[in-house]
This record gives structure tokens, sequence and C-alpha cells, in this order.
């Protein structure tokens, strides 16, 4: 039979977000979990290809082919306009990095973001790579930069506030003379990428956000060595430091538990 296809573009297209925090089901949560499978194993797969010669465009191919393979859909193809499959940004470029003909060289900062929508669910994870030999300071920034993500993970707790979670990020980051961008913030996410409530790198506790169990949630430290206050380049995506200094991001997507928070994006 012959469908209506205005019924039939209907059905096909997600419903719109209304705004507010989702709690997840179980069922739900499994879909979490599927969809931050496949990131992850797109992730490492990335990582063995981040090699001193490689473009930034053929690591956006092999996470396309990744991620089909495994039954998803990069989340960010097509997202707002956006054209790659990941973001990647270099040295200091932040996040939302285009990908396309850049070499990787000997000593630069790569950072891969990976979004993969998984029966309709999504998973969201970032890491930052050295190519080949890095300075001291970069290897310092990245340690610190994984550190303040622990840390950030280690204070989503149900019962808790997004306040926490930022204090958390901002005085592991402090703590090594770094600074958190306070003008990009972590992000509930589910069906769709960018859902309610926002999740600061930054303080203070006790403010923000309550954190329920079922909520969940990409926490997303991006980590400078300069100052924190960033600049959009003319390609209106890729996000820099303002001052031109190093910056890292590390991403996971978590669960909010009745203990310590599921991460769904580590395997
Ligand atoms: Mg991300
Ligand atoms: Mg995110």
């Amino acid at each position: 039979m012959k469908q209506n296809p205005k019924l039939q573009t209907a059905s096909n297209s997600p419903p719109a977000y209304q705004g507010g925090v989702t709690i997840k089901s179980s069922e739900e949560l499994e879909a979490m979990r599927r969809a931050g499978a496949v990131v992850a194993e797109t992730i490492a797969i990335l990582k063995e290809a981040m090699k001193p010669g490689i473009t930034t465009g053929q690591l956006d191919r092999i996470a396309n082919r990744e991620i089909r393979r495994r039954g998803g859909s990069p989340t960010f193809k097509g997202y707002r306009g956006f054209p790659g499959s990941i973001c990647a940004s270099v040295n200091e470029e932040i996040v939302h990095g285009i990908p396309g003909d850049r070499v990787l060289q000997e000593g630069d900062l790569l950072k891969v973001d990976v979004g993969a929508t998984v029966d309709g669910f999504i998973g969201d994870s970032a890491v930052t790579v050295g190519i080949g030999r890095i300075s001291e300071e970069a290897e310092r920034l990245i340690e610190t930069t994984r550190q303040s993500l622990e840390d950030g993970i280690r204070a989503a707790k149900d019962g808790a506030r997004t306040g926490d979670i930022g204090d958390a990020v901002e005085r592991c980051a402090t703590a090594q003379g770094f600074s958190v961008v306070r003008e990009y913030v972590g992000h509930g996410v589910g069906r769709f990428l960018h859902e309610d409530p926002q999740a600061p790198n930054y303080g203070p506790p006790g403010r923000g956000a309550r954190l329920r169990k079922g909520m969940t949630l990409a926490i997303e430290p991006m980590v400078n060595v300069g100052g924190w206050k960033t600049r959009l380049l003319a390609d209106q995506w890729t996000v820099v430091t303002a001052d031109g200094s190093l910056s890292a991001h590390f991403e996971h997507t978590i669960a909010i538990t009745g203990g310590d928070a599921e991460v769904l994006t580590r395997i």
C-alpha cells in the first residue's frame, strides 16, 4: 500500500526538541550504551591512525566508515550544516574544526570529537592526542585535561549539581596554571545532541541544575595553556583560543546512577 508521503516524512523525522531535562528509561539507556560503544570503538580506531602525514579529512572518512559499519550514523554530519563526520581541531583550535586537507605534523596537538546516533540515541566523546613527539607543556596540558574530566565525572552524582562538576574540572585545570573555556560548555545528550541542562566547566559548586538518576550528560572540559577567551574563525565553525595558546579537549557521555556515574563512551 502506498503511504501518504506527508505521513512518511513525519514518521521519519525525529520530533523537535522541546527543551527541558530528559530522564532516560532503562531501554533508552541501553540504546545510549550502544551509541556510546560505537563512538568509543571509532575513537580507538582513529587513535591508531593519528600519525604525522595523515590529513584530518582522511580521519573523517575513517570515522564515517567505522560508525556506519557498526550500524550508526555520524551525528555531526549536517548538524546545523556542519560538513564533517567528526570535528578535528589542531593546536590553538579548541573545538568544531572542520576536517579537510590539513596534514598533521610531528608535534601537533589534535582534538577529535566523535558523535554517533544509534537507534535514535546519541553518544558524544572527544580525545586529544599528541602527533609524534610533543612538548612537555603539551603533555602536561593533555594529562591535566584528561584528569579534569575524570574529576568532573566523579562529582556527577545523583543529587549533586552541574556546578559541582564544573568546580571539580576547574580546580584540576587551574591547579596546573591552565584556564578553562567558559564560552562553550557540556550538555545533556540523548535523542538530541544538545539537551538541557548545560554543564559548564567552572563553578561555583552547589549551583546549577540538580543531577538526577537517569540523566545523560556530555561532560567536556576544554582547557587552555593561556587565557580562557575564544575567537571564531571566518569559517564560522572553528573555535580558537583568543591568545593563540594551545588547547586540549576531552569528553565522555555519562549516565547519572544511584552511585558513581556510568561512562557510556569508554571501552
Ligand atoms: Mg563532542
Ligand atoms: Mg558535546
